[in-house]
């Protein structure tokens, strides 16, 4: 079965048990919003608990604070009145594994996949490539830790987001699936049977 024959299959299973769903009000009914990574390990459903109808959920590469994702965020409150948003990275983040002048070179060679090595992303591809990837900041992650604490800083210093506003910052650890709040200052650090708050480096 094709890509397209499973979504519609699943699709038509969900219609048939959509039961009263069709009722639900536009804005959230729990008041809160997620900010988080687009990766597909990720399930903001499931590791939040939500079900339809009780959040609004922004996703990109690396669930960064982007102007399109403070965008969102903004519409979130001012239009349909969450006040409580999660700021949520996550560990093995695919954003750490490049930088902007990486991610410019391989576009700039090719636009097929590269692949992941032990050194890094490498473009396996045939050209022709193109510059304009020297126009997109990536906003590529160093220190998730760091990344987070900047992500919550644009987002509360922000002209449109009003003060009382609470921004929660954690880190999803894909080992455990558990939520870790982000240390005040330093890096996560994450133990070998999973993330714990007892290892992090305050
Ligand atoms: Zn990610």
């Amino acid at each position: 079965m094709s890509v397209l024959d499973e979504v519609l299959t699943a699709n038509a299973a969900y219609v048939k048990d959509f039961g009263t769903k069709g009722e639900l009000a536009l804005p959230p009914a729990r008041g809160f919003a997620i900010l988080t990574c687009m990766d597909a390990r990720l399930d903001p459903a499931k590791y939040a608990g939500l079900a339809e109808g009780d959040a609004h959920v922004i996703r990109n590469a690396g669930g960064r604070a982007s102007d399109d994702a403070i965008r969102s965020l903004v519409i979130s409150h001012k239009l349909l009145g969450t006040n409580e948003w999660f700021v949520i990275h996550h560990s093995n983040c695919g954003m750490e594994f490049f930088t902007d002048e990486v991610i410019r070179g391989l576009l700039a060679n090719s636009l097929e996949t590269a692949a992941l090595t032990e050194q890094g992303f490498v473009d396996v591809g045939t050209g022709p490539g193109s510059a304009e990837g020297k126009y997109i900041d990536w906003l590529t992650i160093a220190d998730q830790a760091e990344s987070i604490r900047e992500d919550i800083a644009r987002i509360t210093a922000h002209p449109l987001v009003p003060a009382d506003i609470v921004v929660h910052g954690y880190l999803y650890d894909v080992r455990s699936g558990r939520l870790i709040e982000v240390p005040a200052s330093g890096s996560f650090e994450i133990g070998e049977e999973g993330a714990s708050g007892e290892g992090l480096v305050a």
